[in-house]
């Protein structure tokens, strides 16, 4: 298979989010594991995106709306605006289920447990 990944990095998926879907702990930073959840809203991997939370948040997500959220907007682009070591800010772009464009600007944060990054939470920005 030979296409850009879908969090439209310009490499193969296979060379990109894919090493991290198969698992967690490729994710060598924060960027990449965004990137690689942004890839998974578009695949709707529900169980890697669950998994990919912090032990801390992901009790409070429920898996039935993780799919919900993924699988009812059209997921149409990312844009990394500014990454540090444990934070990410991008926008993501999307069609809602009314057909209205949708921007989805927000400012991540990530840790990292023993060898393996996670999302901790994020907070929209504008
Ligand atoms: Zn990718």
């Amino acid at each position: 298979m030979n296409m850009n990944c879908y969090c439209g990095s310009g490499n193969n998926y296979e060379d990109c989010c894919k090493s991290v879907h198969l698992d967690l702990k490729n994710a060598e930073s924060a960027e990449q594991l965004m990137r690689a959840r942004y890839s998974a809203f578009r695949l709707s991997m529900v169980d890697f995106l669950y998994n990919s939370f912090h032990p801390n948040s992901r009790r409070f997500q429920k898996k039935t709306e993780i799919e919900q959220w993924s699988k009812e907007n059209k997921w149409e682009g990312l844009e990394i605006i500014k990454a540090t070591e444990n934070t990410v800010e991008f926008m993501a772009f999307y069609m809602d289920p009314f057909g209205e464009k949708q921007r989805h600007h927000e400012k991540s944060r990530f840790q990292k447990l023993q060898g393996t990054w996670y999302y901790v939470d994020g907070r929209i920005v504008g």
